[in-house]
Formats: structure tokens, sequence, C-alpha cells
């Protein structure tokens, strides 16, 4: 019993663009005491080193040993949320325009996913809280697929598109858009975060607001852990 009340409790969350993930899974760690892996923060982080660093291209990511070139770190406490390339801190940089349209190609490179579902089980390995959230795009499927707990986490396009473009222009609105559904028609190529594979429950968000997301994903995961102590 003792042991397993040790046992560290991995949340696996994917989903879609604009489908809220990153700040319900950021909320519903603090909530819980839990660290908290935002997985896409290293894609964008690599694209943005492509894009602005000496030694970085497209093709060199295809056969780039990048544990030795890529010098990343992640703040995976909720209320220390921080990215870095070497020295620099990269936090708002890779979520720029640019780097939103460069990711997919970059996300599409089987040798930058090898290295990136190794990057995360060792991030998830290595934290001493009692569990973690990890939020993407693969993570109830290849990342970690017997997580104990795993939610796919969607809402309708119009919903996601809204809730991404409350702040902007007009014209920026409609770039959004495109950009929007051309990463998820191309991320949908490498993977399918749009439909839930065995044992992953599907949280629709599109009725529900901020709140009542992270209170309907927080009783997914007590129940669910509740449920597994009792059939142990
Ligand atoms: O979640 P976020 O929008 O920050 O992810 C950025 C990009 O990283 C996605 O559009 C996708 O191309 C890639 N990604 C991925 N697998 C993950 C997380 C992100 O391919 N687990």
């Amino acid at each position: 019993m003792a042991n397993r009340r040790m046992t560290k409790v991995i949340v696996a969350i994917d989903g879609p663009a604009g489908s809220g993930k990153s700040s319900v899974s950021k909320a519903v760690a603090a909530e819980l005491g839990y660290s908290y892996l935002d997985t896409g923060a290293a894609y964008r982080a690599l694209t943005w080193a492509g894009q602005n660093l000496e030694g970085f291209s497209l093709e060199a990511l295809e056969s780039a040993n990048l544990e030795e070139i890529f010098d990343y770190q992640i703040g995976i406490d909720p209320s220390n949320y921080f990215v870095k390339v070497g020295a620099q801190d990269v936090t708002l940089a890779i979520r720029s325009g640019k780097v939103a349209e460069g990711v997919s190609a970059v996300a599409r490179i089987a040798n930058v996913r090898q290295y990136m579902r190794a990057l995360t089980r060792q991030i998830a390995k290595d934290t001493s809280a009692a569990g973690i959230v990890i939020e993407g795009r693969d993570i109830t499927t290849v990342v970690a697929p017997d997580a104990k707990i795993k939610i796919l986490l969607t809402a309708s396009e119009e919903v996601r598109l809204i809730r991404r473009s409350a702040e902007l222009s007009n014209a920026q609105r409609a770039d959004l858009k495109r950009q929007v559904i051309e990463r998820d028609a191309s991320d949908s190529k490498v993977v399918d975060f749009m439909t839930p594979a065995p044992g992953v429950l599907l949280v629709d968000t599109s009725d529900l607001n901020f709140e009542q997301t992270v209170q309907t994903v927080v009783s997914v995961i007590e129940s669910g852990i509740a449920n597994k102590e009792s059939n142990d």
C-alpha cells in the first residue's frame, strides 16, 4: 500500500491547437500539486533554434544528435513556467507566428520525434512531485500509453478559433484561422490526436468555460485514480 501511494501519477492529455489544453493542464497540475510538462514547447523551441541559431537547419535535424546540440530547458513547476535554449529565455519568442508556421514541418521529422519522446520520458521520470500532467499530441498514444489517466481534450473548430482570436484584429483573425486549420491538418498527418485511442477519455470543452473544464479534468483524474486503486 505504501508503495502504491508513492508511485508517480502520470496524466497524459492530448488535444488540437486551441483546445485549451496548455492552460487547463497547468491549472490542473497546480490544483493537484503535480508537475506540468508542455511538450509542444520543445518542438517550438527547436523550430525557433532552426530559424535563429547557427548550426541548425531543417535538413540537419533529420540526422543531428539533438541531445548534443539542442541545449533545452523547461520549467515544470506550474507556477514557474519558462522555456530556455542555451542561456536564452525563449518563453515568449516560441509563441510567434513564424514559429507556429514552421513547427509542423519540424514535428514531422522522425529523428526529432524520437528525441522528443525520450526527452519527455526523462523529464517525467526526473520529477519528484507526486504526479505530472504531460500535454501534447501523442502523449496518450506514443509517449505514455501506460499513463494512469489518459484524456483527449477537444472543442469544436469554431470554439477553438473564437478562444484563440479573442484579442486579435480582423486581419490577424483571418491569418490565425488559416494557421490553426493548416496546422491541425498538417499535424494530423503525423499523429491522430482527434480520435481517442482505447482507454482514452474524451472531454469535449465546447460548452465549458475554463474553470468548468479544469474541474471536469480534476474529477476525471481523481475518480480514475480511485477506480484503479480499488481494482489493484
Ligand atoms: O501544443 P503546441 O501548439 O504548443 O504544439 C506546437 C506543435 O508541436 C504542434 O503544432 C505539433 O506540430 C507539435 N507537437 C507534436 N507532438 C506533441 C506536441 C506538439 O508534434 N506531443
